[in-house]
């Protein structure tokens, strides 16, 4: 089918033909559960009893409530828990894969030390001592801010003992990734204050209006997500995506969007303009609005008029001024900010100008609105024990905002400012744009420990592995996230003893600050990471063990909610996709391979579709009217300021012309022979972009080019 730009646009504004979208069924959970068992490392289990236990995946952010079933001691199948109040019964792929994960062929299986750039198995208790000797040269060296700890997100109380612990210590520099949840704080920290996040009421919005986010993508809490999205139908509810791809979330939209890449925070603040030229803001809500109001109304009507806003995103006059007022028309509209699945390098000026229509709409902390929620606190960790030296540290100012900053500071550093490095959760040598700078900055650290269950790419660079119990061998607290409107805390429960000499993590820093000894220690004091989690959430211990889970809001939050815009009022810079090639290369979030912790599952792997990833070889997309004299399936080299690779070309009509698609999470080097070596991490074409006013990487793509190899 020969498709120009009109006919290619026709394909987003007409209604796009719907996907079916419904939880894994249960033929398929069994069938899913037979694959899982069926690799050469997985032991068969023997006849036994069968009964079965309630936990919660904790493999991404979703926090889904699970039904494990055992036969004896051994876990079996997982399905999804019926009534757990965030996925209700649901449950994704990899949650079914999620027991694959006990005995993958990456999982490390005791404490290693590397030696002469080899790893070797070393015991507990001498790694323990190594770390507290190691890190302790930093405090006898009244140096203790040269420790700098990354985890993958900093709720519940496994991150907040790591935050003890750099308290404790005298640290300033505890990071986390760039995750959704991680965004959405910083938008609301911005527009309403501290201590603050936001959630989205998508289950009875009647018009949502999502920048790019990937609500069958794997955005937010995704099993939520696919449920409110298969009965938004029912529900008469309208979903206009704006992306520069048919994706699956807009393959099933009401209308689709298409917008050249990088200029969403320009759409919605012109989209904003028209709201506020033409009086559609509600005047209740706008009681609320304070510093730099008048100022953002100003702006917004000079810097983005509909036609310069239309030349930018190319998106027409006329469907910017429909769009936006029948956003402000909705009874309860809501705007989606966070591309793809919301993580990684995104920008906060987008974030805030999404946002932003949320605030003039008026449906805020309003049922199918935008909750403004108050960050959960039922964590209430003993103040730390802070001698002078560590008193002396927390007070030095942060050596960065961000994990990129970090790096860049390590860059451009003779002799790296972090002495020690902790990472638990987290893999930035292979999540975060441009890792083999991350690597070098690595190199130049002197003492790198990774808390990890698999030897992924930033497990390999470090000098020290504790190996940490995976979800379905430990106890933890696993708060909801990730813009669900809902606050759940679920208790996760050890299904099975650790299979491998592996700890919790929780227990892992308690051994660490015992192994420190002093005022660290006494700042330890519990027994065990479980005597720990009992004191820490006592307010909520008895029901969450009760029930596996307790509700801490539901309902829109009560109150009003003061609104800045000083932020958006002083116009921060638009990130644009970096270099000046012809072509614009976009990640796509895939939902099968996770970008970040854990790498997908064998299984996982196994499900990608052979357009995407054929043997090793990775695809990208392009659209067949700027092929030129490509050929669909052929080979490429596809270049970036960042590098050149090898590619094959898959023509997608439904990709803008100029756009170029790579699926993002590919192409890991890690120790895992079913994962290794397939296809392209985008990440290593794709050099970072610090957004001046928020200090976070902001390069969500970067310009390209492609020709036939
Ligand atoms: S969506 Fe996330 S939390 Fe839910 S089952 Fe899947 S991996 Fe687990």
């Amino acid at each position: 089918m020969k498709v120009d730009r009109r006919s290619f646009l026709g394909l987003g504004i007409g209604a796009v033909a719907g996907i079916a979208i419904s939880p894994v069924g249960a033929k398929l959970t069994d069938d899913f559960s037979i694959w899982t068992q069926n690799w050469p490392w997985t032991p068969v289990p023997p006849d036994g009893e069968v009964s079965y236990d309630r936990t919660v995946c904790h493999l991404c952010p979703g926090t889904c409530g699970i039904s494990v079933r055992k036969i004896d001691d051994r876990p079996v199948k997982i399905e999804g828990l019926d009534s757990y109040p965030v996925n209700n019964g649901g449950v994704c792929l990899h949650g079914i894969a999620g027991l694959q994960y006990l005995y993958d062929p990456s999982r490390v299986k005791s404490p290693l030390k590397k030696i002469n750039n080899r790893f070797v198995p070393i015991s507990w208790d001498e790694a323990l001592t190594l770390v507290g000797d190691r890190l302790g040269e930093l405090r006898n060296d009244q140096n203790p801010e040269a420790l700098a700890c990354i985890t993958g997100s900093d709720q519940g109380s496994v991150p907040g003992l790591f935050n003890h612990f750099m308290a404790a210590f005298g640290s300033p520099n505890y990071l986390t990734m760039p995750d959704l949840e991680s965004w959405l704080v910083r938008t609301a920290k911005t527009l309403h204050g501290d201590a603050y996040t936001l959630g989205f009421d998508i289950d009875h919005s009647d018009f949502i209006l999502s920048f790019g986010a990937g609500l069958i993508d794997g955005w937010g809490s995704p099993v939520a997500c696919i449920q409110a999205m298969g009965n938004r139908r029912q529900r008469q509810a309208t979903l206009v995506q704006i992306e520069p791809r048919l994706s699956n979330t807009a393959a099933g939209a009401s209308q689709w969007i298409p917008i050249n890449p990088g200029t969403e925070a320009d759409l919605a603040m012109g989209m904003c303009a028209v709201l506020l030229k033409e009086n559609r803001f509600d005047p209740v809500f706008a009681q609320g609005f304070k510093g730099g109001f008048m100022r953002f109304t100003a702006m917004v009507q000079k810097e983005y008029p509909l036609d310069k806003v239309a030349g930018v995103t190319g998106i027409s006059a006329a469907d910017i001024q429909k769009t936006a007022v029948a956003f402000a028309k909705a009874k309860m509209p809501v705007a989606l900010p966070g591309k793809g699945r919301g993580e990684g390098a995104q920008n906060l000026k987008e974030f805030a100008a999404v946002h932003t229509l949320n605030c003039l709409s008026g449906n805020v902390n309003k049922q199918g609105g935008t909750f403004v929620k108050p960050l959960p606190k039922y964590l209430n960790f003993p103040d730390p024990v802070q001698d002078a030296v560590a008193l002396k540290g927390a007070a030095a100012a942060p050596l960065a905002g961000s994990v990129q900053e970090l790096v860049t500071r390590i860059d451009k550093s003779g002799e790296s400012p972090v002495k020690a490095l902790l990472v638990y959760n987290a893999n930035p040598c292979f999540a975060l744009n441009d890792p083999f700078r991350i690597l070098a900055a690595f190199e130049k650290i002197p003492f790198k420990v990774c808390v990890t269950s698999f030897m992924d790419e930033t497990a390999m660079a470090s000098d020290v592995i504790l190996p940490v119990s995976t979800f379905l061998e430990r106890m933890e607290d696993v708060p909801s996230k990730a813009g669900l409107a809902a606050t759940v805390v679920g208790l996760s429960k050890p299904m099975v003893k650790p299979v491998f000499n592996t700890r919790s993590p929780g227990d892992v820093v308690i051994g660490m600050a015992r192994a420190l000894g002093g005022d660290m220690a006494k700042s330890f004091a519990w027994d065990s990471y479980d005597a720990c989690l009992e004191q820490v959430t006592a307010r909520i211990w008895g029901p969450l063990v009760r029930k596996g889970h307790v509700v801490l809001s539901e309902n829109p939050p009560a109150g009003s909610v003061e609104t800045d815009f000083e932020f958006l009022a002083e116009n921060p810079v638009t990130v644009k996709p970096a270099g000046d090639l012809e072509f614009t290369l976009i990640p796509i979030d895939y939902f099968r391979v996770p970008p970040t912790v854990p790498a997908p599952s064998p299984f996982a792997i196994k499900t990608v579709s052979d357009r995407i990833l054929r043997g090793t070889d990775m695809f990208v997309e392009i659209n067949p009217q700027s092929a030129k004299n490509l050929k669909d399936g052929g080979f490429a080299t596809l270049t970036t300021p960042a590098g050149s690779v090898p590619v094959r070309v898959h023509f997608n009509d439904g990709i803008m012309p100029g756009v170029i698609g790579m699926v993002k999470g590919l192409g890991h080097t890690l120790d895992n022979r079913y994962v290794s070596g397939k296809g392209v991490n985008i990440n290593a074409l794709i050099s970072p972009k610090i957004e001046p006013n928020s200090g976070m990487d902001a390069a969500f793509g970067i310009k390209a080019g492609i020709s036939k190899a």
